[in-house]
């Protein structure tokens, strides 16, 4: 078991509300994990985080520690796993905590929740919201990591140009032309045209995770 200082998961559901809109069982998940994960860094170091997935536990880490994905201190690299990780910034030796699914067996909603056994309709939010508090860390699994030595140097931008299409500023090692002016702006027509912008129909919906 891990010696973590508990954590008021009434007023970290305020929280979660009000940062991610509402109170998704992932996110509250997620605060018991990052709760275990800080236990295990010593006091005084200056951690990083990796997030593994971008479903709600980035918005745990940005809740409960100074990470940020703004401040460039929460890394998500998505492996498409419910897990996540903090790390000595310098040396890069950390924690990593997951989901473990042969600690769901007794938890039948969280368990269903978690694989999508059913429909969000049919789920019974208020049983997974009192399963999630009472099983709360003991979910988790945790072993040690060291992240890879590349991902540990801070990225820097460079020399910044004029985009001789779009005239905005951008990295001139993104090359002649800036990314979005190289196909990769998720917009349907050109961000200087007079008409409104469409943006594509894969951004529309607003879905709840
Ligand atoms: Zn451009």
């Amino acid at each position: 078991m891990t010696k973590s200082q508990p954590f008021d998961i009434e007023e970290y559901s305020h929280l979660v509300q009000s940062f991610h809109g509402y109170t998704a069982p992932g996110v509250i998940i997620g605060g018991f994990m990052v709760n275990i994960a800080k236990s295990k860094i010593s006091e005084g170091v200056l951690f990083n985080a990796i997030c593994e997935t971008p479903v709600c536990l980035p918005d745990a880490i940005q809740l409960l520690t100074p990470c940020t994905v703004g401040n460039g201190w929460v890394k998500i690299i998505n492996l498409g796993r419910f897990a996540l990780s903090l790390y000595d910034k310098d040396k890069g030796k950390g924690f990593r905590v997951f989901l473990d699914p042969k600690k769901l067996e007794n938890w039948s909603e969280i368990k269903d929740w978690f694989f999508k056994v059913k429909p969000k309709s049919e789920q019974n939010m208020e049983l997974l919201k009192a399963q999630i508090k009472e099983a709360g860390e003991t979910l988790c699994g945790i072993h040690p990591v060291q992240v890879r030595p590349e991902l540990l140097k801070k990225e820097k931008r460079g020399e910044i140009v004029l985009c001789p299409y779009c005239q905005e500023a951008y990295p001139a090692r993104d090359g002649e032309v800036c990314r979005g002016c190289q196909g990769r702006s998720p917009y349907l027509v050109p961000e200087t045209s007079e008409e409104p912008i469409l943006v594509m129909n894969s951004l529309k919906s607003r879905e709840v995770c």
